[in-house]
């Protein structure tokens, strides 16, 4: 059996890894258009900032590591053009030679994930106007920062890539202006725990402009629409990603509502023998049911490690996605799992909302106060979503209520969990026991 993947970051080498665990035999070819490959990108904010010295950290793995350990060839700096699913055939641009040619498969994987989106601004080709997606976007803006030594920045965008960056720009001494098009910052968070981000970022000497877009970028300044100019001697667009699916998509395979490849829930598009995992595919949501695009390198490893695992014979379900994200904002940690207020009641729930504000550990233990916002159905009690603001022990407690969503918990339960209690630790009464008795 010959298995071709087009992409090798997140889901193409998990696919291809876990597709070679279960079959020795067949024959395995990663096409990857870009330089580097099976990297992470969630550390290239830190890398530009300095706390990662040496960017090759990022990079651990090379073809070589795959063909000796998996047995894998992953052929770099080759774009695959075109699918042609009736002849079960692509074709190839070798990007160092210009040679084209065609290869053949029995089973494909589509993991061509996303690409930054750059919004229609006037002068967005400039050269001290970057996007960050891949580690030649990573180098690009390091280089620029190093030569240049830019004095103020501006970045559109204020989803995690953008916060990431603030933060790691400011520790560099540049002064950073935030722009953001809606009235609030971490769009993703309800409004009244995105304040919370916001007035951090304002403590911490980032200015943030909401409810306005950049309109034209030149040499020296940024223009927004509300006429406003702001000066700027580097500007990082952080206005989303929008998936690949081009090749996909001309060779008739079917995308769904979100505009991103539809696949079942063993990572099959439409058409037989063809799989697609990553931040390419749609997912559906846990509590809704519903199409959403969430891209992330935590379901790209697991989608790609399923469709590996499902196009040599196995038969993994993916479970769906709750749109749980973390992200770090100088002292504060955001994260956020399940439904927000917004989206609870736009799907037509009928819901009960609280916030309680305690700390991760007892005042002599240096406890910290952090701010947990819980949405439930007013009907049963059940757990829809949770967002958290707060210093310290975010990451434990978001991945609590990751766990109570997933199964179905309500409110009523919380405090019930035989939660680990230590001073150095947590309270007695855990924070996430709190939310169950504000919420019963
Ligand atoms: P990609 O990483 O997009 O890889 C797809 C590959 O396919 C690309 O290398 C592309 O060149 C190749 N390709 C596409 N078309 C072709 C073609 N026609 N021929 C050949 N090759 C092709 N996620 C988290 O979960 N947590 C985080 O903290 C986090 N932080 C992030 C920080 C930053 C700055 C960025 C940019 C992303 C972050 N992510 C994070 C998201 C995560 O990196 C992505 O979800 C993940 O990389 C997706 O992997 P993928 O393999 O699906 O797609």
């Amino acid at each position: 059996m010959r298995i071709l993947v087009i992409g090798a970051v997140a889901a193409g080498t998990s696919a291809a890894a876990k597709a070679r665990r279960n079959d020795e035999e067949a024959e395995i070819v990663i096409y990857e258009k870009d330089t580097h490959i099976s990297y992470s990108g969630c550390g290239m904010p830190y890398y530009i900032g300095g706390e990662i010295e040496n960017g090759e950290e990022l990079t651990p793995r090379n073809p070589e590591f795959f063909r000796n350990k998996y047995n894998v060839n992953i052929r770099t700096e080759h774009e695959v053009l075109k699918l042609d699913k009736e002849k079960k055939e692509l074709t190839v641009k070798n990007l160092v030679t210009g040679e084209v040619f065609t290869d053949s498969y029995d089973r494909l994987i589509l993991a061509t994930g996303a690409r930054s989106v750059v919004p229609p601004i006037k002068g967005a080709d400039n050269e001290h106007v970057f996007t960050l997606r891949n580690i030649n976007d990573m180098y690009k803006i390091k280089r620029y920062i190093n030569n240049r030594s830019p004095k103020k920045a501006v970045i559109v965008g204020t989803g995690f890539i953008g916060l990431e960056m603030a933060e790691n720009l400011k520790g560099l001494g540049i002064e950073v202006t935030m722009v953001e098009l809606l009235p609030q910052v971490s769009p993703g968070l309800d409004p009244d725990m995105a304040i919370l981000v916001e007035e951090h970022l304002e403590k911490k000497g980032v200015r943030v402009i909401t409810g306005t877009s950049a309109r034209e970028i030149s040499e020296r300044n940024v223009f927004l629409s509300d006429e406003k100019r702001l000066d700027a001697d580097l500007v990082i667009l952080a206005t989303g990603v929008k998936p690949n699916v081009k090749l996909a998509e001309e060779a008739g395979i079917l995308l769904g509502e979100t505009g991103a490849i539809r696949v079942n829930t063993f990572m099959e598009t439409s058409q037989e023998g063809i799989y697609a995992a990553g931040d390419c595919i749609e997912q559906y949501h846990v509590v809704t049911g519903k199409p959403v695009y969430r891209p992330l390198g935590s379901t790209a490893n697991k989608t790609g490690r399923i469709a590996g695992n499902n196009i040599t014979g196995g038969s993994l379900e993916f479970r769906g996605v709750l749109g749980t994200g973390i992200y770090k904002v100088f002292d504060l940690t955001v994260a956020q799992t399940g439904l927000t207020e917004r989206e609870a009641l736009k799907e037509g729930y009928e819901i009960s909302v609280s916030h309680n504000i305690k700390p991760d550990r007892p005042a002599y233990m240096g406890g910290k106060e952090m701010t947990i916002k819980s949405v439930a159905d007013r009907k049963d009690g059940r757990l829809l979503g949770v967002q958290i603001v707060g210093p310290e022990g975010v990451d434990k407690r978001i991945d609590v209520f990751v766990s109570l969503i997933t199964f179905g918990a309500k409110v009523q339960d919380l405090v019930h969990l035989d939660l680990a209690y230590a001073p150095p630790f947590s309270t007695t009464k855990d924070p996430v026991m709190y939310t169950g008795m504000i919420q019963e």
